[in-house]
């Protein structure tokens, strides 16, 4: 396993529409191995492919509170299905947007059918917090971040912040 680079916005990769997976071999699976240990690293709860800079439909998350008990979850090529249309608004926040948190509204219960890590398809009814996270994540399979849901006006003070952020982060004391 690795720990990879997390894009950070704002960043035309991070706009990308991820390609659906074939079928999940030992590369995938590979890259999700990767990816569980980047998001555990960085202390999220959720990392999509591109997110790292791979245009794959793949996700990993885990919601679980306790640090000992990893509940790691993979999803490829996920799919939403039985949208509510009850909405539900949650603080969100994303590890391509450091630091800054967006109010979001998404159906509160959804469906998701998907493969998973050994490539079996399934079916996942999800509300909560799991809602909230799976369709936060699958919109980064179609190239949306959450600066999708801020005003013109706190998206560029954002991006400002962050370009500066990043400018720092590339400087090398020698
Ligand atoms: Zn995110």
């Amino acid at each position: 396993m690795a720990i990879r680079k997390i894009i950070i916005e704002p960043d035309p990769t991070l706009k990308k529409i991820s390609e659906p997976v074939d079928r999940v071999g030992t590369e995938e699976q590979k890259l999700m191995d990767d990816m569980l240990e980047t998001m555990y690293y960085a202390k999220g709860i959720g990392l999509a492919a591109i997110q790292i800079g791979v245009p794959k439909r793949i996700v990993v998350m885990d919601l679980s509170k306790d640090e000992k008990k990893k509940e790691p979850m993979y999803f490829v090529n996920p799919i939403i299905k039985n949208k509510n249309q009850d909405l539900s608004k949650f603080e969100e926040g994303c590890l391509s947007v450091p630091n800054q948190f967006v109010e979001v509204s998404r159906p509160s219960t959804c469906e998701i059918e998907y493969l998973d890590y050994n490539g079996e398809k399934r079916n996942l009814k999800c509300d909560g917090l799991l809602a909230v996270c799976i369709q936060h994540e699958i919109q980064h399979l179609d190239g949306i971040t959450i600066l999708r849901y801020v005003s013109n006006l706190k998206r560029s003070m954002i991006v400002k912040k962050l370009s500066k952020l990043k400018a720092n982060e590339d400087r090398v004391v020698l």
